[in-house]
Formats: structure tokens, C-alpha cells, sequence
């Protein structure tokens, strides 16, 4: 039998990889003796898989930490707690959502808790597996029990509602473990929500207990002078823009880092010109953050000079479509001549699966600017307008800053097929004043303050000064070289550090603090997710869970599912039946390609009902059987009564 551990211990289940940055999680647990084992599990990111990878995304292999239909959970958690909206720190919520995983609370800031709920509609997933979500702010305190606490406080980072984390264990009333976890954070100023603020912070840590400080290694290896600030970088986008006045602008930006757009934003309220919100992950980012801002927030009014008396509108300098479903570019390109276009769109990366197979798209799919392989351009929106077209009469905005092992060759293959077309295209350059945008991730300098910050101003400053007490540095979210570089960074007399990878834990005792090294590299097991859209007529329409190897390669199929969107309403009939029966096909190829028929399920997602957003399960073993023995049983009828008879369902 194993052994009971006494006191916390932290385990990095993703994040610290070998290679390739993502994926990031971290599990704490607490036991004091006599009392029941409590587990928190920091972030629950996703990691994207190599180009050459089919799959969509990888998440650790975490089952052990949740119910599920078809196992027994082993080590139960008490809470989720979410740093920021990043792919690499919630993708994985959804996928296990997908596959029927029961999640426990998610705490988060406001803006995290409304994407989540966001990102788990747009993808289908059935009511009972959208986790409770909790909004939490600094000044919060969240009890797991009364001796395992989580307070959370402000970072700045290039989304909004970023928060880090002070999680305090005690043993007997004493305190044992006083964790703070940066999360992804910088100490600059940020145009949307609260941001890191020196003030608030020295507060918030003052009566804090700290003996270990987990931070974000991601730029460690830059120097502190590469850096812009968010008002240099609008001087350089306006002045860039102001240099081809008659030109239509282009701006690609990531969809979730919403301090960016407030770049474009303001850089087109300078430059008189509109803006036009385009590509579906962007709009869903943008339409929460509208939904969020307070019109009269005083940083707001000074970032965009607005005159007393008046109150922040994105409608001031944003088209607003008549459809808030769609950007509506038609109208936007028949109302606004070149001179005045200013577009932030999606897709910086070229992130798309055919462009992964092929490397024919400028942006992405969804997006306006796509390729259709024989030297035009063409795509759903923009590129199928009579009038749109990418020329000399264009300048392309490309900010965004690729990772050379993620996206570096598509990135290349993008500006090149851009440039062929004939605007003019600027980069993020290496000299401050060709830099358009701001890392969302603290420098060397601002790491060195931010440790210096909490050493000087927590609740036991004076022994960590006196040398009484030595604080313990983790270095996270990083490649193997990032974490070393802040390994040696921050080692002093005050401090001791400690190289952690995925899978080794770190555990606290009043005896002191030790590392123990996990599972090797070669033993650690991803899940991987290929969510790929068969019928055309919604979201990720099939979502296959494979069990793979640390090469991202096929051990074992855990989980199909097979996605029906259907519209309520007597006029969807045909098309309804005509979608269901693609379904079923499918869930046969599948089948013929070795997939367990236990292993899939059908869903299907009924929409514009009066009951509003509806997902039905239905087990494919069930549903094959009556239709190989041509039965016309109840449950068959079942399935086709609600498409069939156009009703929303009982
Ligand atoms: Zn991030
Ligand atoms: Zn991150």
C-alpha cells in the first residue's frame, strides 16, 4: 500500500516539458495528518503537437483526477484554479468536458470565467459537464479548509483578467507552504482590466506567509531593452499607418491577447480611421470584452484622450454590424473606402488545418485573406467581395512575434505568398521603433523586481532578509532553456532555486523542502485530441481522444464523438435528416478505420429551439444496431423525431 505523505507537495503535470511550451498544470496537494487529503489543480492547459502531428491538441494525461463514466477516480480535486484564457492554460477543460470528465469548481477572474463559459458553448458541450465557474478578484480568499487557502491577485498580461495565485498550507496552525505562482505576467501597464500594480501588490502580499515563488520563465532570455511599452508601440503602429495614408490596413493579431487590439484601437481613433473586427475567434474575444467594459473606466478615458462628459464606446471606432453574429464586411467595405479600412483580423499565424497540410493560407480559414491554392485569393467573407482585393493599395500589419518551433515556417510561407501579391508588409522589427507590440511576459529586470517585491513585502520579510528563512525559486512555462536561464538568474543569498520538469514534484514538510524526480520523459503519456469539422455545419463536429506517446503517437483510442448541429424549426427538416445521415456515415468510416464502435458517441446539438440550446447523447453501438436490423423500434424513432418533425424536444 502506498505510503500516506504527510504535509504539500507540487506536481507539475504539464507546462515544464522537455520540448515545446504548453500544456501548463500544476497539482497541489495537502495532507495534514488526521484530516482528509485536499488537491487543487493550477491552470489545465492545452499544448499544439508539431506540424507534422494530426492531432489538434495534447493535453497530460490527467484522467486519474476526474470522474468519468468509465472510471474510478484516484485522487480527487477540490477546485480548478485559472490564471488567464490562453489555449496553454484552459485548453484542456473543454476536451475533458467533451469526453465526459465531471470538473470540479473553476475559479477565475470575471473575463476567464466568461471565455471558458464561451468556449464550452461554442463547442457543444453538453450542460452537465460545464464546470461551476466562480468569479474571484483580488481581495479574495477561497477556503479548500481551514488549512489550505488560495488568494489571488492582479497580473498584467496580454489578455485581460489575468491573475497569479498565493496558495498557503498549515500544519497545526503553523504555516507550512506559501506559494506564489506568477502565472503569465509583466509588471507594465495594460489598457483592459486591473493589471499588475505595484501598490496594490506590496498590500495584497504584506500579510502573505511566502516560502516559494513560482515564476514565468518565458522571456527570461530577453533582455530588458527589447522591450516597447504599450504607448510606444501605438506611436509606432500610427506612424507606420500615417505613412500610407491612401492604403487599406491590414492588422493580424492573436485572438485572446486583447491588450493588442486596444493598439490597433487607438491607433485607428489617432489615425480617423474605423476598425473592422474580423475572424470568428477574434469576435468572440472582442464581443466579451465589450460586454465587460465599463464606458466611464477612468483608464480607459485617459488611454483614448476622451473628452469629460463622455464615455468609452468601442462604436466610436469599431464598425458596428448590423448582425452581431458576423463581422457584416460587405457592408463595412461598401460604407468605407480604402483610406479609411483599418481591419484587425485573426490567423497572424496562418493557424489553420488545411494551411498546416499545405501552407496555402495567409490567414486563417475562418478569416478573410485565405488562399485556394492556385495563386487567388478567396475566402468566406472579405476575399469573396467583387471589390476586395490584397495589392499595392495594401499594408499588412504582421505583429505578432512567431515561435520558430511552433509556427516559424508557416509564418515565412505566409509573408511570402503575401509579399507576391504586392502590399507593403512590416513585420515586429528588432529596433524599438519598428516594435508594434509588447511581450505579454516579464523580462529578466522585471522578474528581478517582482522576486525582490514579494521578498521585501511579505508577511515574513524579515526572516527572508535576515537569511533565517531562504525563499524557494521555480522556474515555469518554458523551454528547457528558459527555465534554466531563470534557474541561474535569481540565485543569491536570499534564495535557493529549483529545476523542475513535468511529472516532479516538490515536497514541503516542517522538516524542509525536497524535489523528487517523476516519471522520465520517455514514460510521460499525452491525450490527444483531434476535433476536425466533417459536416460543415458548426464547430468541431467530430472530437477523436487518442492515448499517445511522448512522439505524439497513437497508443490507444479512448473517445470519438460525432457532432450533429440541427436547427429547430419545420423549415430544417430535410437538411436536418441530411446531416444526421452524414453523421452516421461517418461514425461508419470511423469504425472501418478500427475505432471501437463502443468508443463513439453521437451527439446531437439542436439550435434555435424554444428551448433554447439543446445536446442529446446517443450511444453509435445503439443506434447501428437498429439500423443494421432495420428496426422501427421507439428509440430509433426517437432519434429522428425531432429533425423529422421540425419540434423542439421533450
Ligand atoms: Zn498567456
Ligand atoms: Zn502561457
Amino acid at each position: 500500500m502506498q505510503k500516506e505523505n504527510n504535509g504539500t507537495s507540487i506536481e507539475f503535470l504539464g507546462g515544464n516539458n522537455e520540448y515545446r511550451i504548453g500544456a501548463n498544470s500544476i497539482m497541489i496537494e495537502h495532507t495534514e495528518k488526521g484530516k482528509e487529503v485536499k488537491r487543487i489543480i493550477l491552470d489545465i492547459g492545452a499544448l499544439f503537437p508539431p506540424d507534422w502531428v494530426h492531432y489538434d491538441a495534447a493535453i497530460p494525461d490527467m484522467a486519474k483526477y476526474f470522474e468519468n463514466p468509465y472510471s474510478e477516480v484516484e485522487k480527487p480535486i477540490d477546485g480548478l484554479f485559472i490564471t488567464h484564457c490562453h489555449e496553454d492554460h484552459i485548453g484542456a477543460l473543454v476536451y475533458l468536458a467533451a469526453a465526459k470528465y465531471k470538473l470540479p469548481n473553476e475559479y477565475s477572474s470575471g473575463f476567464t470565467r466568461d471565455f471558458i463559459l464561451s468556449q464550452m458553448q461554442k463547442n457543444n458541450i453538453p450542460t452537465e459537464f460545464i464546470p461551476n465557474s466562480v468569479a474571484i478578484r483580488q481581495g479574495n480568499t477561497v477556503n479548500i479548509t481551514d488549512n489550505f487557502k488560495i488568494s489571488p491577485f492582479n497580473v498584467s498580461h496580454s489578455t485581460a483578467g489575468a491573475l497569479g495565485f498565493h496558495v498557503l498550507t498549515t500544519e497545526n496552525g503553523k504555516n507550512l507552504f506559501g506559494g506564489v505562482f506568477s502565472g503569465d505576467y509583466h509588471l507594465g501597464k495594460v489598457p483592459f482590466g486591473e493589471g499588475f500594480d505595484k501598490e496594490a501588490y506590496k498590500e495584497f502580499i504584506s500579510d502573505k506567509f511566502v516560502s516559494h515563488i513560482f515564476v514565468d520563465s518565458t522571456s527570461a532570455t530577453m533582455s530588458a531593452d527589447n522591450v516597447v511599452t504599450f504607448d510606444q508601440a501605438v506611436e509606432n503602429t500610427v506612424r507606420e499607418v500615417k505613412k500610407h495614408p491612401e492604403k487599406q490596413v491590414f492588422s493580424a493579431v492573436i485572438a485572446r491577447s486583447v491588450q493588442n487590439l486596444a493598439i490597433d484601437l487607438k491607433a485607428a481613433k489617432e489615425t480617423g480611421r474605423t476598425v473592422l473586427i474580423d475572424g470568428k475567434g477574434l469576435r468572440q474575444t472582442f464581443n466579451i470584452l465589450q460586454s465587460r467594459v465599463r464606458g466611464n473606466d477612468p483608464k480607459l478615458l485617459e488611454i483614448f484622450g476622451i473628452e469629460d462628459g463622455k464615455n468609452f464606446d468601442f462604436n466610436d471606432f469599431v464598425y458596428k454590424a448590423d448582425n452581431v453574429e458576423s463581422a457584416d464586411v460587405y457592408k463595412y467595405l461598401e460604407k468605407y473606402s480604402p483610406s479609411e479600412r483599418y481591419m484587425i483580423i485573426s490567423g497572424a499565424f496562418a493557424e489553420d488545418k488545411e494551411g498546416r497540410k499545405s501552407s496555402l493560407v495567409l490567414m486563417s480559414e475562418q478569416n478573410k485573406v485565405s488562399y485556394d491554392g492556385n495563386g487567388k485569393v478567396k475566402g468566406k467573407g472579405l476575399s469573396g467581395h467583387p471589390i476586395f482585393t490584397v495589392d499595392s493599395n495594401t499594408l499588412f500589419m504582421l505583429r505578432q512575434r512567431p515561435i520558430e518551433s511552433i509556427n516559424g515556417d508557416k509564418h515565412r510561407a505566409m509573408v511570402n505568398r503575401l509579399l507576391a501579391l504586392g502590399p507593403v508588409v512590416v513585420l515586429n522589427g528588432d529596433t524599438p521603433d519598428t516594435k508594434y507590440q509588447r511581450t505579454g511576459h516579464a523580462n529578466k529586470s522585471e522578474t528581478e523586481e517582482f522576486i525582490k517585491l514579494t521578498i521585501e513585502n511579505c508577511a515574513n520579510s524579515k526572516d527572508l532578509l535576515s537569511g533565517k528563512q531562504k525563499v524557494h525559486i521555480v522556474a515555469i512555462h518554458g523551454d528547457v532553456e528558459q527555465l534554466k536561464a531563470n534557474e541561474e538568474n535569481f540565485k543569491n543569498e536570499q534564495t535557493e532555486t529549483m529545476l523542475c520538469m513535468n511529472s516532479d514534484k516538490i515536497t514541503v514538510t516542517p522538516e524542509g523542502c525536497e524535489k523528487i524526480s517523476g516519471k522520465s520523459f520517455d514514460e510521460q503519456k499525452w491525450i490527444c485530441v483531434e476535433a476536425s469539422s466533417s459536416t460543415g455545419f458548426g464547430y468541431n463536429d467530430i472530437f477523436v481522444f487518442d492515448l499517445c506517446d511522448k512522439n505524439f503517437v497513437k497508443i490507444d483510442n479512448l473517445y470519438t464523438v460525432v457532432n450533429v448541429n440541427v436547427k429547430a424549426g419545420r423549415r430544417a427538416v430535410k437538411e436536418n435528416i441530411y446531416q444526421i445521415n452524414k453523421a452516421l456515415d461517418k461514425a461508419y468510416e470511423l469504425e472501418e478505420q478500427g475505432i471501437s464502435a463502443s468508443n463513439i458517441e453521437i451527439r446531437r446539438q439542436i439550435r434555435g429551439g424554444k428551448k433554447g440550446h439543446m445536446v442529446e447523447s446517443y450511444s453509435y453501438s445503439e443506434i447501428k444496431n437498429l439500423r443494421d436490423n432495420k428496426s422501427k423500434s421507439k428509440n430509433k424513432g426517437k432519434f429522428n423525431r425531432q429533425g423529422g418533425k421540425g419540434r423542439g424536444g421533450r
